[in-house]
């Protein structure tokens, strides 16, 4: 078959290199100049990120033994978990090289416009021709804000959208340790964060649904930090109802929400969708009844989201005294934030007082 893949980003270019290396003949569009940047993306994954078997040393910049949570009234407790921390550009471009090694073309410099019936119309960017495409399917790979997806009427109008503010900064830092930040006045419904590229450089930032920059602006004043690079981005909210198939295009990745609406961590989801996206066009299997397993993870990722984003400070306070106890915070220890379900079962066997923050459930 003939796929049209809107968009080199990781989610993309795994979804072509499994298409492509089944016999299909791929093609991957792409608007940017470059695969992998501007990176928009802090670049941490957890340990669930093994399960691929890919090898990290082309695109691994620091390890991670620890993640600090740090309360508004500055309560710290510290989780052992191993995260990786990668270079985007690096990353993205690992996998560009597989799709393309297994037969994918990519194109650079060539925007999706616009779709007329079965056609789309990509303008090559640098002489700003336009070229007619007619796929068998199309793929919208192209992140948060989907034209693809859009011009398939997938978008219901209230979809909504985080948006992150990052800087590369220099300093001395605590080199194996994530340190994030919560509380209303620190970042409102999710959390700051500082991870170290090494013990001199780390990157720092925050996501929010509204004024990103101005809560930017205050941590970094308040850790007296100077941006030596910034990057920014549009994260989406995972929404339970959004339609991944029609007519003859599928989402993936971002352009299907597909992110952990308590991290906004998006690759692993991605990754994991593209296999089952690529399997279920390759057997024939029906996509939105096989991707229900990961619906269910961030499913209840989003149903965590949306208590944590009602917590008042002292919330925070008492969240963390709970799960500093050493029973919670080895189950905090034991499943990654990729492993929602058995980590919060297991936390809300062992400790029933987190039932109480139920009370913010919509
Ligand atoms: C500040 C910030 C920090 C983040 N940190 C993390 C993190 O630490 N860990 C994590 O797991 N996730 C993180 N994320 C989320 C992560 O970046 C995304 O989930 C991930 O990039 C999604 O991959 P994707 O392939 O679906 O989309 P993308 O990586 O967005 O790729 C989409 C591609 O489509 C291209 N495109 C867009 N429009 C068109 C068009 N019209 N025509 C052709 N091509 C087009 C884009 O240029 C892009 O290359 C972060 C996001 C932000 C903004």
């Amino acid at each position: 078959m003939n796929i049209a893949i809107i968009g080199a980003g990781p989610a993309g270019c795994y979804t072509g290199y499994l298409l492509a290396k089944e016999g299909h003949e791929v093609s991957i569009y792409e608007n940017h100049s470059a695969v992998g940047s501007p990176i928009q993306c802090t670049g941490i994954l957890t340990s669930d990120f093994d399960q691929f078997g890919f090898p990290l040393d082309s695109f691994l910049v620091n390890t991670i033994d620890s993640i600090e949570v740090i309360s508004p009234s500055n309560q710290k407790i510290t989780i052992k978990q191993r995260d990786y921390i990668v270079c985007r550009i690096r990353f993205d471009n690992f996998f560009a090289d597989k799709a393309k090694n297994a037969g994918a073309k990519i194109f650079v410099n060539h925007s999706f416009q616009r779709r007329e019936g079965n056609t789309l119309v990509i303008k090559e960017t640098e002489n700003k021709r336009e070229i007619q495409i007619t796929p068998d399917i199309v793929i919208a790979a192209d992140g948060p804000l989907s034209p693809t997806a859009k011009a398939y009427g997938f978008y219901h109008p209230r979809r909504e959208n985080y948006y992150g503010v990052q800087a590369i900064v220099k300093g001395t830092f605590e080199p194996h340790t994530i340190k994030t930040y919560f509380g209303n006045e620190i970042c409102p419904g999710l959390f700051a964060w500082i991870a170290p590229e090494s013990s001199t450089s780390a990157r720092v930032g925050v996501a929010t649904l509204k004024n990103s920059k101005h809560y930017f602006d205050l941590f970094m004043k308040e850790h007296n930090f100077t941006a030596a690079e910034m990057q920014a981005g549009t994260i989406p909210v995972y929404h339970p109802k959004q339609k991944l198939h029609r007519e003859n295009c599928y989402l993936v990745g971002d352009a299907a929400g597909y992110v952990k609406a308590t991290t906004l961590g998006g690759l692993i989801p991605g990754l994991q969708q593209a296999e089952i996206l690529a399997r279920a066009i390759v057997e024939q299997k029906n996509y939105d009844h096989d991707v229900a397993p990961l619906r269910k993870k961030l499913g209840l990722h989003l149903k965590v989201h949306e208590i944590m984003a009602r917590f008042s400070d002292k919330d925070w306070d008492t969240l963390i005294s709970y799960v500093g106890q050493p029973k919670i915070q080895a189950i905090f220890e034991k499943y990654t934030r990729d492993n929602p379900i058995p980590l919060v079962s297991h936390a809300l066997l062992k400790e029933p007082r987190f039932l109480r923050f139920g009370k913010y459930l919509r």
